[in-house]
């Protein structure tokens, strides 16, 4: 889903206002109708309808017929418009540039802020895929279930922000996380390749070793990523170190499925690697052990505890994660899921570096690369303000 910053300037007060009520009507209407959208803002019927219909012109709310009554709802792109202008307000954002990547679940675009330094603004999209299977399993959404992408993306930005936040003060190699809002996420602009798109490193050993390292080091902390792979470790371009991204799906080393979350993380490395690299080594992390040291260690920070005490709790990770069970298991029934490493062998030249980089433009998971991040082109972005 592009995402489209042109017309953010002219969006009015007025005009937000309204924005701002048919989101706050969807919280328990599948469908906003007008006469609510008014009663919430504030403002006269009739002129309610001249500014709906604006807001409909450029898609941030769609008009709905429906049997019983007309009405509105909020479109992904009001959505992403509500939570740009609140990060706007707050100075952290200024501006909006190019696309880098597109997930599964999310979209990624460079943003700067005020003085022209570049940010990466990452935008959750749960429920684009599918509904079918969350509807089946479980009536949790309850009255929220007309507002169901809009929480649940949004539970997705508050679960790696709170995420992001603790390992960065922990001094975990991950982004610097920056700004918050709805389901939206602000961080530091990594200059990087994904370790997907890198066919030679100067010492694969060591890089293996580092990110065993890393796993382990997450785990005594009482974290597994749980998508610890190519995709996900960032290789900074200077400095060759790894960075580690993407924590939707983290789950703590006490979850009952722990075990497994733990054991497939070192097997993506493991596989990765001697794919890549041809690297392969009989040292490897086992859960239990690692656990057990953390235990005798008497490691004295658990940051899965700190996590959930700071109101990223329980129900809310549930609900999270029965979402990503249920839409994996919907993919995994009729798709080439799985499969990531496809035999690409087009290769960059990149002189300067002891990098290789694969350039593969049919890559599914991600379309970051060298290119994109260095011909940067803010001149043509958008101002907020
Ligand atoms: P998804 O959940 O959709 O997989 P990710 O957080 O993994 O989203 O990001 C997708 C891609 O966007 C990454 O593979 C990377 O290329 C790029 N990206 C994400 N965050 C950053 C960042 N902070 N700096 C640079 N590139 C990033
Ligand atoms: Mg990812």
């Amino acid at each position: 889903m592009k995402l489209d910053a042109t017309d953010l300037r002219y969006v009015t007060s007025d005009e937000f206002r309204v924005l701002t009520a048919v989101e706050m009507g969807s919280k328990n209407h599948e469908v906003v109708p007008i006469n609510l959208i008014a009663q919430i803002s504030g403002l006269r019927n009739g002129g309610v309808n001249k500014l709906i219909g604006s807001l409909a012109k450029r898609n941030l709310v769609s008009k709905v017929q429906n049997s019983k009554y007309d009405g509105y709802r909020l479109t992904y792109g009001g959505y992403d418009y509500l939570a740009m202008r609140a990060m706007s307000k707050r100075d952290s954002m200024h501006s909006v540039g190019n696309q880098i990547g597109v997930g599964k679940e999310s979209d990624i675009y460079i943003v700067a802020d005020n003085e022209g330094r570049e940010m990466v603004l990452k935008l959750h999209r749960l429920g684009r895929i599918s509904f079918r299977a969350i509807k089946e399993k479980r009536d949790y959404l309850g009255k929220r279930k007309s507002a169901s992408w809009m929480y649940l993306s949004r539970l997705s930005a508050q679960k790696e922000w709170a995420f992001m936040k603790i390992l960065h003060e922990h001094n975990f190699p991950v982004p610097r996380p920056i700004d918050q809002a709805r389901h939206c996420i602000l961080m530091e602009f990594i200059d990087a390749y994904p370790l997907r798109q890198i066919s030679n490193v100067p010492s694969p050993g060591k890089l293996y070793s580092s990110l065993m390292d890393l796993i382990v080091r997450l785990a005594h902390s009482g974290l597994i990523h749980g998508d610890f792979n190519e995709f996900n470790i960032l290789i900074r371009r200077e400095s060759g170190e790894p960075i580690l991204i993407d924590f939707p799906q983290m789950v703590s080393t006490s979850h009952e499925n722990a075990e497994w979350y733990f054991n497939r993380d070192v097997e993506c490395i493991r596989t990765f690697f001697k794919r890549r690299f041809q690297y392969e080594s009989a040292l490897y992390p086992k859960f239990r052990k690692t656990v057990s040291e953390s235990q005798t260690h008497g490691d004295d920070f658990r940051l899965d505890v700190v996590v959930a005490a700071s109101g990223f709790g329980r129900k809310e990770m549930k609900v999270l994660e029965d979402y990503l069970e249920a839409t994996r298991d919907e993919a995994d029934e009729g798709s080439d899921k799985g499969e990531y490493d496809s035999n690409n062998s087009d290769e960059d030249d990149e002189d300067d570096e002891d990098f290789e980089v694969e350039s593969d433009p049919t890559e599914r998971r991600q379309t970051s690369n060298g290119e994109a991040l260095e011909h940067l082109d803010l001149t043509a972005s958008t101002n907020l303000k």
